[in-house]
């Protein structure tokens, strides 16, 4: 089972991938941090700035990446493919490899709402995962501290509005048209509620697509 999610920047992305890759037993693959552990300082730069790196070089990167794991692993995809080029090269990558499209789902939520969650979001540094104060479903338990690992928790470089703005725009530009090129296999699910509710409708769709098989 392969899984691509799709959403707008702070829709929640991160927070249900690390949720499937633990209910289905599937490697979370999060091209954010792919690139944010390179530790690369023209890389932070663009990403501080909510910029695109570019096609080639995040193809490549994952490509490798894919290359690591085991053939029959699983894998739910949170960043990629970012506009149409991606999602070629993506398909031309996965048969390369003898690996599965999947499926594609989509976290629909409003510009607003989204932007309201940058505000307190925090992420750990060690393990990726993510934490907002402002919700009882996703705080951490002891404030500032990753639930799973102890690290300080810290918030990221691009969450704040004038970036968001930035990364928006860019989502509505280069990566909404991804959806409309995978539309046969695409679900939509409503990310605007909260986590919980949000991973309802997910195992919904995963439990109706692949109990099939
Ligand atoms: P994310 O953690 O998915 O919000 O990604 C953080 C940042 O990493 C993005 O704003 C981009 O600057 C960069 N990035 C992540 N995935 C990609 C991608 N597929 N193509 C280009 N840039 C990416």
């Amino acid at each position: 089972m392969n899984i691509i999610l799709i959403a707008p920047p702070a829709a929640g992305k991160g927070t249900q991938a690390r949720r499937i890759s633990s209910k289905y037993n599937l490697k979370h693959i999060s091209t954010g941090d792919l690139l944010r552990n390179l530790n690369d300082k023209e890389i932070n730069k663009l990403l501080a700035n909510g910029q695109f790196v570019s096609d080639n070089f995040i193809t490549n990167l994952l490509e490798n990446y894919l290359k690591t794991l085991p053939k029959d692993m699983g894998f739910v995809i949170d960043g990629f493919p970012r506009n149409i080029a991606q999602a070629k090269a993506y398909e031309e990558m996965l048969k390369r490899l003898d690996k599965n499209l999947g499926i594609v789902i989509v976290l629909d939520i409003d510009k607003q709402v989204a932007l309201e969650r940058i505000v307190n979001r925090r992420v750990c540094p060690s393990c990726g995962a993510v934490f907002n104060d402002s919700f009882p479903d996703t705080k951490a338990k002891t404030k500032g501290i990753c639930d799973n690992c102890g690290h300080e928790l810290v918030k990221r470089a691009d969450d704040n509005k004038e970036t968001y703005e930035n990364r928006y725009q860019t989502y509505l530009k280069a990566t909404a048209p991804v959806i409309d090129y995978f539309k046969d296999i695409v679900y939509h699910v409503d990310s605007s509620i909260n986590a919980d509710y949000t991973f309802k409708q997910i195992e919904k769709i995963i439990g109706g697509v692949y109990d099939k098989h």
